[in-house]
């Protein structure tokens, strides 16, 4: 027998073994090492894990809000702790510089905050005398069982958007991470049961397809939140609704950044740099698109001395800017889009196939590599890439870069560089994507606001944080009550519609 560490379940508030036959490796991006093996649960282990969350909910939804909120305060307490145990896990198996997995755990960690603050979040609201002696008032009650489904992207982010915000409104949860790199999350699951999440309020089953599949169709869940793929979103929005739940889908993008020609240089080229090849290009807002607008045009060739000077390296050493991506097929996906981008005859300014890292030979790696002179029909424009490609259009006018943007499928992210507030308001109007960024190349918004976005980029109603988490977790009851006291005199039948 191998000596390779088996990834657990968590059913019931135990760490289990799956008796599954099948098994995938979780692999180090940058050396190929097989670090743990995952399980792909059989239904019966979703089945458990959704008896164990529903039995669990009786309890849990009438536990006091300052209960549920204290569990939170102690968990982000144990993140910050552990900051350092969690990026380093996150790194190995996902490839990220330790610097940028510190930022994927922190940015969970302020969700986490958030989950904190509760009490002041899950309010109802109360009308006093709508009519005689009546008043109305409204209950925020959790749902029930709720799933949330994530990508391998931010393995620590993701989950962490998903279920403290579910438990902390009263709801239990089965979580389901990605398969590629399910090991940060499963530090992060037991660092939660030792903030004092009860035995079923959390549980977690892995696996690909079918385990998503036996969630979506599952009848004792009520809500499922799921990021990824647009894709696998669709598909997931599809079934899970049909089957009568609430679904929120968080999915696939194509971020464009405007450079209008009044913008700081510096500062644009530094931003673009960061957030087109930070992370290897596998960020949903990536900014992997620049439109540059009449003399911006120009700038092409600073751009690409700018992405020259990045390191290239292993996410574990120090200076590194771009670290390898997540699997061999991933790297291969992304170097056949890079041979399209010529063929389809956009100009290949920087070629970063093939990076030289030496003690990372086997490493998954691709450098920053840019196409200019890239036109709407191009594979490189249609498709999103999610790797360390940057691809450049031009434009004249601002008009013409927001009819551009406008008529992309994904409206997940966006952001416009210049110095005239009158064009950042313009742009700000007129753009139909979720997140703006003005002179924020990346604008991820903090968790007092929710993560949103337009058209291919998401499906539901409601975001996966902010105050619209609330609502996507919680069903609104409205009460009208009327007390009598003993001298209160009848006033007869009533039979219209209307209270007296
Ligand atoms: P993915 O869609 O391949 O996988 C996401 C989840 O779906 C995983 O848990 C996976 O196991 C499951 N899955 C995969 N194939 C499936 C199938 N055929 N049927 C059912 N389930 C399936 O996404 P990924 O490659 O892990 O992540 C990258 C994608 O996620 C990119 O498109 C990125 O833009 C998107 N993303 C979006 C956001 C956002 O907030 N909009 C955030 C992060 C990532």
């Amino acid at each position: 027998m191998s000596n390779t560490p088996r990834i657990p379940l968590l059913i019931d508030g135990e760490f289990v073994q799956s008796t599954t036959s099948e098994w995938r490796d979780v692999v180090n991006p940058a050396t190929q090492e097989v670090l743990a093996q995952v399980p792909f649960a059989t239904s019966a282990e979703v089945d458990a894990a959704v008896a164990s969350a529903q039995a669990a909910f009786k309890t849990w939804k009438k536990t006091p809000i300052g209960t549920r909120a204290r569990i939170f305060l102690k968990y982000q307490q144990l993140i910050r702790e552990h900051m350092a145990e969690l990026a380093a896990i996150l790194t190995a198996e996902q490839g990220k510089t330790l610097p940028d997995a510190e930022g994927d755990v922190f940015r969970g960690l302020e969700v986490v905050e958030h989950a904190a603050a509760i009490g002041n979040l899950q309010l109802g609201e109360l009308a006093n005398n709508v009519a005689n002696g009546v008043d109305t008032y409204t209950l925020l009650q959790p749902l029930g069982v709720c799933a949330g489904i994530t990508p391998f992207n931010f393995p620590a982010m993701i989950p962490l958007w998903m279920f403290p915000m579910a438990i902390a409104t009263g709801n239990t949860f089965v979580l389901k991470p990605s398969e590629q790199d399910p090991m940060v999350t499963m530090r992060l699951v037991e660092l939660a049961l030792e903030a004092g999440i009860p035995k079923g309020v959390l549980n977690v089953v892995h696996g690909g397809p079918d385990v998503v599949n036996a969630i979506c169709d599952h009848a004792d869940i009520k809500a499922v939140s799921f990021v990824g793929s647009t894709k696998v979103g669709t598909h997931v929005y599809n079934r899970a609704s049909l089957a009568g739940k609430r679904v929120q889908c968080m999915m696939g993008a194509k971020n464009h950044a405007v450079v209008l020609p009044d913008a700081n240089k510096e500062q644009t080229l530094n931003a673009i740099a960061g957030a087109a090849f930070g992370a290897a290009g596998q960020r949903c807002m990536a900014a992997s698109t620049l439109v540059l607008v009449g003399e911006a045009r120009n700038w092409i060739p600073e751009i690409v001395e700018k992405a020259k000077t990045l390191k290239v390296n292993a996410g574990t050493e120090a200076g590194t800017d771009v670290g390898p991506v997540i699997s061999c097929a991933a790297r291969a996906r992304i170097e056949g889009l890079i041979a399209a981008g010529e063929q389809d005859g956009a100009k290949l300014d920087l070629d970063g196939r093939n990076p030289q890292v030496p003690g990372f030979e086997q490493g998954n790696f691709v450098g920053p590599t840019i196409f200019s002179g890239v036109k709407p029909g191009m594979k490189v424009y249609d498709e999103e890439i999610f790797g360390p490609v940057l691809i450049i259009l031009d434009v004249e006018t601002l008009d013409e870069a927001i009819d551009l943007i406008n008529s992309n499928p994904n409206g997940n992210g966006t952001a416009v560089f210049t110095q005239s507030g009158a064009a950042a308001r313009k742009f700000q109007e007129e753009i139909d994507v979720g997140q703006v960024g003005i002179n924020v190349p990346i604008p991820v918004p903090v968790p007092l606001f929710s993560f949103t976005g337009s058209r291919a980029s998401k499906l539901g109603d409601l975001g996966p944080y902010g105050k619209q988490v609330v609502l996507f977790y919680t069903q609104t009851k409205t009460v009208t009550a009327r007390w009598f006291d003993d001298e209160t005199l009848g006033h007869g039948v009533n039979t219209t519609i209307s209270l007296k």
